[in-house]
């Protein structure tokens, strides 16, 4: 039975890729940073159904003490480093919290493995962020970075010290530059489930209006299902290299906006507002990403259209605030 590690598996990317490990028959051991708040942790892992098939393990990616401890411990086939401050707006209030987690977190991380589990394969969880003021219109492996934010700056850091490692230690370390993936276990502060959450409370009379900041800047939205599966594939490559994953496909927040209230028969521009207030310091205004070298060589393609992703977080956020469990086993792919 091979055994894995991974860091962040309370956040919605470490629950998909729990499951996905589990369903390989892997050992799943998750790392789980100390809270006053215990019972309501792994509350996405336990919407999945596999909160007590995990073996989670005190520790924060802060304290390189913890990460050797329990990566000696296991001894884990692969680490999957997803832990981080993940929201960029956050990390202009917090940069230097995000700088420590977000950047040095992985590096302790990195050395643990260096130091007590050399021969265990790596993946760093990089982002299409790094990108930033775009430098090519549509951005590959090869496509220089330009960060705008203390987030995309601390991730591009990360970024190329698991690179570091891989060409010094010739350790067994790959980054996947991730364009942004969602879905009904995505923090409810990023704009695709904030819009669902409010399309449901308009919907069932909870709200009457959604507050959000630039309508113009575009994503290429994916489903986290389908990105965790690049992740496993990345770590059983013979070689170990960086991976861009996307959809191909660009849009705007606004016409996310349209698919989603339109969902449940409303017209979006009744009800959202645009506040100032949720601008950014610096935007990144467009994000598209070439997965052509992930379909090539991974033989990855993504299996959720935009519009089944829409529908299926609308139908989630419904079925919570009506009071019941959506049951995502009868949305899985
Ligand atoms: P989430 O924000 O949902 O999850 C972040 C996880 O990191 C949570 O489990 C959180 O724990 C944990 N964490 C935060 N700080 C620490 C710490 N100091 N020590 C230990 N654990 C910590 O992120 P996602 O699942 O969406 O993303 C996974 C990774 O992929 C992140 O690194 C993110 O930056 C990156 N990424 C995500 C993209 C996306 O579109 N989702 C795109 C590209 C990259 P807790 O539950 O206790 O808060
Ligand atoms: P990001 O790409 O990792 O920053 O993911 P987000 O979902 O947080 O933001 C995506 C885009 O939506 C950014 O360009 C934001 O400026 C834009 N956006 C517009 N309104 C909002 C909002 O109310 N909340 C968030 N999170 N983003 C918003």
């Amino acid at each position: 039975m091979r055994t894995a590690l991974i860091t962040g598996i309370t956040g919605q990317d470490g629950a998909y890729l729990a499951q996905l490990l589990l369903d390989q028959g892997y050992a799943v051991h998750g790392l789980l940073r100390r809270s006053a708040s215990a019972d309501v942790i792994g509350e996405r892992l336990r919407w999945l159904g596999i909160l007590d098939r995990v073996k989670l393990v005190d520790g924060d990616l802060m304290d390189l003490s913890s990460a050797i401890r329990i990566v000696g411990g296991i001894k884990p086939d692969e680490v999957y480093n997803l832990a981080a401050q993940s929201f960029v707006a956050a990390s202009w209030q917090q940069p230097l919290l995000t700088g420590a987690v977000t950047g040095m977190g992985a590096v302790n991380m990195l050395e643990a493995v260096r130091i007590v589990c050399p021969q265990a394969r790596f993946y760093q969880a990089s982002s299409s962020e790094m990108f930033g003021k775009i430098q090519q219109a549509v951005q590959s492996e090869s496509t220089p970075f330009y960060p705008r934010s203390p987030y995309a700056a601390a991730k591009l850091y990360a970024h190329w010290m698991t690179v570091n490692y891989r060409e010094s230690f010739g350790m067994h370390a790959s980054s996947g530059i991730l364009f942004n993936h969602e879905s009904p276990l995505r923090g409810i502060e990023f704009v695709t489930r904030k819009v669902t959450d409010g399309v449901a409370r308009i919907k069932l009379g909870l709200a009457r209006e959604l507050q959000l900041g630039n309508l113009d800047a575009t994503r290429d939205w994916g489903h986290a299902r389908d990105y965790v599966r690049a992740m496993w594939l990345m770590l059983q490559q013979d070689e170990a290299q960086d991976y861009v994953i996307a959809t191909g496909r660009t849009t705007s927040i606004r016409d996310f906006c349209a698919m989603a209230f339109g969902h449940v028969g409303l017209d979006w521009q009744e009800f959202v507002r645009t506040s100032a207030d949720l601008l950014r310091p610096a935007e990144v205004e467009v994000l598209l990403g070439d997965a052509t070298k992930a379909r090539t060589k991974l033989r990855w393609q993504p299996s959720v259209t935009l519009e089944t992703m829409v529908a299926e977080m609308v139908e989630a956020d419904l079925a919570r605030h009506r009071g019941r469990t959506a049951a995502p086993v009868a949305t899985r792919a």
